[in-house]
């Protein structure tokens, strides 16, 4: 009967079983499918009832193996620009193996101040690269979703706070809506947060002026001047998903200081721009907001499940999560944080160990590298299909984001949607490369997106000959 007590000494043979599986799998992955669905049906292995008698550490520990790097979608690997989705460094991935290795819950300074102290560490080196300045308050998150939902929250706070309010305590039972002002270039999981703290999802009122949702700043400021006097929330989006294009943060910055508003701004991936000189401009102002979202899983590139909050008032987030009033938990403590007293979780993985791994690594100037390969891949590409008479740009190029479509000569304006969908689902089932579709200003378009830090021009280039070779036949 297998049970874990009595296979202690395999546990290091577990861990040696991965480790020989890693050094071919990374070796495969400039060459292999980012996708081979006739792969998938290993997964079934995977299914079946409930093990009565437990087949024992190594054998399930090959098992998943086995199924994992052959099944997976190969997100580790050059060629996977759908979404906005990273890899991971080899420092910031070994430094995951390390978190795991060491399992620290890092909610209560109690049960690891290695990992809050890292936490810490981590918080104010991420400030440094981005330029923000040091004073603010900041907590690691599983996502930019969950960051977005702790800023909002600090929001919330601040905001119920001023009509005399305690929200943690009361709830919004009584309160008027938040009004909370954006963008067309607004991200869904901004609504999501919105939703989840019972504001509401459709509270989120947008101000665009043209059909790619940018800003119409006049009309934004009209709006502040109508409410009054009461106070709002203005969210500012860094680097939105289709096309890399952002708001102007110092004048939503201009405005929120006018109005007394509250500026939170989402940079899941856009803040990476005050990384490089060339783009630092994008994020002006950004220093100026009072709650900034960022992911640690996209530019930064660490494993899935890294985001962080970054709150100007650092004592805003332990007023708005901490206090839970159980006798077991301790106050607030500046000195010995908890961090789980500055974010919605509670136990929580010490996902500041691969982030210090990778910044210890790589430091400012390698990021500042990586950063500029992405943006010299995706203006690479943008130029690509812009002097090709069988694609259409239809954006500019500002960061790492390529928006285009395929518009081969002789096929009608008709017939490009419906073309470029099909496009999309039969790159995707190719599987050398991975790209998304999106409705961009009404049409169906392509936006390859460029984080990961394996990522070069060749493998941007191989984009375009598997369109030219697909697109023909559909
Ligand atoms: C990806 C993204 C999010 C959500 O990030 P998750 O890490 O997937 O939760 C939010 N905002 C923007 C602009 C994004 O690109």
């Amino acid at each position: 009967m297998a049970d874990p007590w009595k296979e202690q000494d395999d546990a290091a043979n577990a861990l040696a079983l991965v480790q020989q599986a890693a050094g071919p799998y990374l070796d495969s992955l400039p060459e292999r499918l980012v996708h081979d669905s006739a792969q998938d049906p290993g997964i079934d292995d995977l299914g079946g009832p409930l093990p009565e008698q437990g087949d024992g550490t190594l054998a399930a520990v090959e098992e998943l193996l086995a199924v994992g790097t052959r099944a997976a979608v190969h997100t580790a690997g050059p060629r996977f620009f759908h979404l906005v989705v990273g890899g991971a460094t080899p420092a910031a991935l070994a430094g995951d193996w390390i978190t795991a290795l060491l399992d620290q819950n890092s909610g209560l300074w109690v049960t690891s101040p290695l990992a809050a102290r890292t936490e810490t560490i981590v918080l104010g080196w991420l400030k440094d690269l981005f330029g923000l300045p040091q004073d603010f308050g900041g907590v690691l998150t599983p996502s930019a979703t969950f960051a977005n939902l702790t800023g909002l929250a600090a929001a919330r706070y601040w905001w119920a706070e001023r009509h005399g309010v305690d929200v943690v305590a009361d709830g919004l039972t009584g309160l008027p809506r938040m009004p909370v002002l954006t963008s067309g270039l607004v991200h869904a999981s901004t609504r999501k947060a919105l939703q989840v703290l019972g504001c509401g999802r459709d509270t989120l009122r947008t101000f665009v002026r043209d059909d790619a949702g940018r800003l119409d700043l006049a009309a934004l400021e009209r709006a502040l001047v109508e409410l009054d006097g009461a106070l709002a929330v203005i969210v500012g989006n860094l680097g939105e998903v289709n096309t890399g294009d952002s708001d102007p943060i110092a004048d939503l910055a201009d405005l929120a200081e006018r109005y007394r508003a509250w500026l939170h701004v989402d940079g899941a991936f856009g803040l990476f721009a005050a990384v490089s000189p060339r783009t630092a401009h994008l994020a002006r102002g950004v220093e100026r907001a009072d709650s900034i979202t960022a992911d640690g899983h996209k530019w930064l590139n660490v494993p899935q499940e890294s985001g962080f909050s970054f709150v100007k008032d650092s004592s805003i987030l332990g007023k708005t999560f901490g206090g839970w009033g159980a006798a077991y938990l301790p106050t607030l403590d500046d000195e010995r944080i908890s961090y789980n007293m500055h974010g919605p979780e509670s136990s929580r993985r010490a996902r500041a160990f691969p982030i210090w791994a990778t910044l210890r690594a790589y430091g400012r100037s390698g990021y500042r590298e990586m950063v500029e390969r992405h943006l010299d891949v995706a203006a690479h590409l943008g130029r690509v299909v812009d002097e090709a008479d069988d694609f259409e740009l239809l954006a500019p190029v500002q960061l790492c984001v390529t928006c285009f479509r395929y518009r081969p000569p002789g096929v009608p304006a008709a017939d490009l949607d419906s073309l470029n969908a099909r496009l999309g689902q039969a790159i995707l089932d190719d599987g050398r490369v991975y790209v998304g579709t999106t409705t961009y200003r009404g049409m169906t378009a392509l936006r390859p997106t460029f984080v990961n830090w394996r990522i070069t021009e060749p493998e941007a280039d191989l984009l375009v000959r598997v369109i030219r070779e697909i697109g023909p036949r559909l």
